[in-house]
């Protein structure tokens, strides 16, 4: 395997010999052109795309219909779920909304509650009081510039309050069948250690993710990443032996299986 020159999870560059190298005075600048050249495609683009692909076959191979834990029925819903979702649980919002919408599932039904009468439903959601200003003010847009339905575009979607690039591409790609990929903190993670799709940011991520990911598994991309990070590659631990693409992900720092319970 090819060295990594830059390590995200670390967050902290490797000098190479290689660089190091091409700095030297007697070498021409077309010399350390071609060696930069070719360690920023190390960095930029260090996983093929047969390992990307067969990463994916066997991802879907485990969950061929992956889906949001959030419950919902209708895209407004989902609209609501995920702007209640920022720093939160799923389960926590779904616990939320299972009392909140069998109630007010519209934005004219949560406009009638007003804020005072949606904030008791949400209290238990981190950040309600901002989430329960920005549910309403949103609902008000809806019913006075889009007839009460949620915009299938990103830019009417990302023109509502509290609804941020990764909401909209979560409504687009859930609730419209658009082949978005919004990336949160568990995906970040997931396309770092990888190295399906290394960057230094969401948007950098977000973008090698839509370039790479093959176009046949594009729409599910999302999910199947999110669910892989929640619950194998977790944050503090990543669960390694057991990880179904072990072999071809190319985070350095594999766990190993607990001596206890492999010797019971
Ligand atoms: S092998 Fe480990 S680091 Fe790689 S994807 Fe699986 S759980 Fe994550």
């Amino acid at each position: 395997m090819r060295p990594n020159c830059f390590d995200v999870t670390n967050r902290s560059f490797t000098i190479s010999p290689t660089i190091v190298y091409s700095f030297h005075p007697r070498l021409s600048w077309f010399t350390f052109a071609s060696f930069a050249s070719l360690r920023c495609n190390e960095f930029f683009d260090h996983m093929n795309q047969t390992k990307r692909t067969e990463i994916f076959r066997r991802l879907r191979a485990a969950d061929p219909a992956p889906t949001t834990e959030l419950a919902y029925q209708t895209p407004f819903e989902l609209l609501v779920s995920v702007i209640l979702s920022a720093q939160a649980t799923d389960r926590s919002v779904n616990l939320a909304t299972a009392q909140l919408f069998p109630l007010a599932n519209t934005p004219q039904k949560i406009l009638a509650l007003g804020e005072a009468g949606l904030t008791p439903y949400i209290q238990r959601i981190g950040l309600y009081r901002t989430k329960a200003k920005n549910v309403i003010a949103t609902c008000a847009l809806l019913v006075e510039k889009f007839g009460g339905e949620v915009p299938q575009n990103r830019e009417a979607l990302e023109s509502l309050p509290g609804v941020g690039r990764k909401t909209a591409n979560v409504v687009l790609n859930t609730a419209f069948g658009q082949p978005t990929i919004a990336v949160d903190t568990h995906i970040f993670r997931v396309a770092n250690r990888t190295g399906i799709a290394p960057g230094r940011n969401v948007v950098e991520v977000e973008n090698r993710l839509m370039k790479f990911v093959p176009e046949e598994f594009r729409h599910d991309a999302h999910h199947w990443l999110i669910l892989h990070g929640r619950y194998v590659c977790k944050a503090r631990r990543p669960d390694c032996p057991t990880c179904l693409i072990r072999d071809l992900c190319e985070f350095k720092a594999k766990t190993k299986a607990d001596v206890q319970s492999v010797a019971r």
